[in-house]
């Protein structure tokens, strides 16, 4: 398989304010750790320079008015309307000069994997600095100012795929993704995560199953919080592969977020890199020889830096000694890609939880979608 790593310094410049905790320097992180490894001399993987979007890909998903608005904010003018579009000083969300084409890049970064999916040159992109999945077509979200996975999905959608899977394994439901494909089956949006009920956006509950041709189309796993690898990795296991099996998708889109992390400050699961990796083994060979990944959440530095760079390697076919090279390790203080195990974590009330939750899905599958 042929595997694309969509990266440039350019990727690594703040797209909200400098002092934001959504940091996109981790990406460089990311990269010098993969560099470390030589992992880019192998022939399966290569560097790909993103372009950045223009402003009628933006519109594939945005209106005009948030994209001329976004523009506008980036340049310093017109600030007295940021609140109009989900902007403000204290918030999520706060405005910096140069955010428009921040955005456009790590949106742009995404539409490159694409193209070079589409162009059949790579099997499986990954666009670390993408996956803003909540972003609206008209105000921004949760740190998310243009949303990438859906204007990368309208593109594949313009191409002629007819049947597009959306897996989402940050630890935030990905709204912005389910909302722009609730009312189709050309594009079947899966989000787990954990439950709205103790983190935002709020949404993501089993009974959110779409509308119209989209019934059935849009499903969703909230997890409790505390929930560890194992249990995470078990209801994935009985509710994805059967769905996909059933759904026979042409591509695959994935958000990979590692803000599931137990390190992470901004979520409550307890996934380690190892956990995160064995689920996205799994994505890997569930996709159908297509893969578009995307970063996301992930807010704990170390956590990010070996959890994208484990899965790339795995994207590549590549198996990377766990001791992290001296260099990398004496710069950043990271010494192994996985963590130690966590034991004694095997908690019976999230367990009967989740398998509550897993019946519900069934019951949803057999209902809307099963022949
Ligand atoms: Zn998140």
């Amino acid at each position: 398989m042929q595997t694309g790593f969509i990266y440039s310094d350019e990727l690594t410049k703040n797209i909200l304010r400098e002092d934001h905790i959504l940091r996109p320097m981790r990406l460089r992180l990311v990269y010098e750790l993969l560099e470390s490894y030589k992992v880019f001399s192998n022939k399966s993987a290569e560097i790909l320079d993103p372009k950045i979007a223009t402003s009628f890909e933006l519109m594939t998903f945005h209106s005009r008015d948030y994209i001329e608005a976004v523009s506008a904010f980036s340049r310093g003018e017109d600030l007295g309307r940021q609140h109009r579009y989900g902007f403000s000083d204290w918030g999520d969300n706060p405005i910096s000069e140069g955010m428009y084409e921040a955005a456009a890049l790590a949106v742009g970064a995404s539409l490159t994997g694409v193209d070079a999916l589409i162009d059949g040159s790579i099997d499986l992109a990954f666009n670390a600095g993408g996956g803003y999945h909540h972003a609206a077509s008209d105000y921004a979200s949760g740190f998310c100012i243009f949303n990438d996975a859906v204007i990368a999905i309208q593109k594949l959608l313009q191409k002629g795929v007819e049947r597009i899977a959306y897996i989402d394994i940050d630890a935030h439901h990905g709204d912005g993704v389910q909302n722009a494909f609730y009312q189709t089956n050309k594009v079947m949006t899966i989000s787990i995560h954990q439950s709205g009920d103790t983190l935002f956006p709020g949404t993501g509950s089993t009974d959110e199953v779409g509308e119209e041709a989209g019934i059935g189309y849009s499903i969703n796993l909230p997890m409790p919080p505390n929930t560890n690898d194992d249990i995470y990795f078990d209801a994935f296991m009985k509710v994805v592969p059967e769905i996909l099996k059933i759904y026979d998708p042409e591509i695959l889109v994935a958000q990979l977020g590692i803000d599931t992390h137990i390190n992470d400050p901004l979520s409550q699961l307890s996934l380690t890199t190892q956990g995160h990796n064995r689920i996205v083994k799994q994505i890997i060979d569930l996709a159908p020889g297509k893969l578009l990944a995307l970063g996301g959440g992930g807010y704990d530095l170390s956590a990010v830096a070996r959890s994208w760079a484990l899965d790339y390697a795995t994207m590549a076919g590549l198996e990377l000694p766990n001791d992290v090279p001296e260099k990398y390790s004496l710069e950043y203080g990271i010494k192994t890609l996985k963590d130690d195990e966590i034991t004694g974590s095997n908690n019976a009330s999230i367990k009967a939880t989740v398998q509550k939750t897993i019946d519900t899905i069934k019951e949803n599958t057999s209902k809307y979608i099963s022949q």
